[in-house]
């Protein structure tokens, strides 16, 4: 008789102790999110796949495509075209492919870059159905995000000739000197 009356005692207090717990939790702030519904800011050191870097300032990329990236590349994921426009003295970034099914995020493309211009996305909730929907064209990602952002591109101006070469370029008889 003692016994179960020791025992009932028992499991009351037991009961209320969980009570009191389950009390305080669900009085307290609520720390999950209702994801979809609601999401949490990422952290900025969250590595997502590479993404290239918007320029606020001309709502354009920074690549100069020296290519030190795609060379580095441990997993052959990326796959740069570039090409040198008729008159211009450099190369210009056409098409930048990154196969993300195979990048480890080891980070070496974006610690050679010499011009700071990949970052790591924050996208954390990528899902496809298809290991292509992992191919990620990124000059064509900048575009979209730089609208995105409301930033307006501004366009570069065309280059310049040098003064020589204007001058000896100049029609005959084109001297206005006294
Ligand atoms: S993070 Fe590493 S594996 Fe991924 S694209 Fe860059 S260099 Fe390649
Ligand atoms: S290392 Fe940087 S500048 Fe060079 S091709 Fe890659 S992204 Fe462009």
């Amino acid at each position: 008789m003692i016994a179960t009356i020791k025992e009932i005692i028992g499991g009351a207090k037991s009961l209320l102790v969980g009570m009191s717990i389950t009390a305080k939790y669900g009085m307290s702030k609520t720390v999950t999110a209702h994801y979809p519904f609601e999401t949490l800011d990422i952290t900025p050191n969250f590595r997502g796949h590479i993404d290239l870097v918007v320029n606020t300032k001309t709502g354009k990329h920074k690549c100069i495509s020296c290519m030190m990236c795609q060379r580095t590349c441990p997993s052959g994921c990326i796959e740069i075209k570039a090409e040198k426009p008729e008159g211009a003295k450099k190369k210009q970034l056409v098409e930048y492919h990154l196969d993300f099914t195979k990048c480890s995020l080891c980070g070496n493309c974006v610690e050679v870059c010499p011009t700071k211009a990949l970052e790591y996305s924050n996208e954390y909730n990528l899902v496809g159905t298809s290991r292509h929907d992992f191919h990620f064209e990124l000059v064509e990602r900048v575009v979209k995000r730089a609208d995105a952002m409301g930033i307006v591109v501004v366009e570069e101006k065309a280059e310049e000739p040098k003064p020589e070469k204007a001058a000896a370029e100049a029609p005959v008889g084109d001297d206005n000197s006294e």
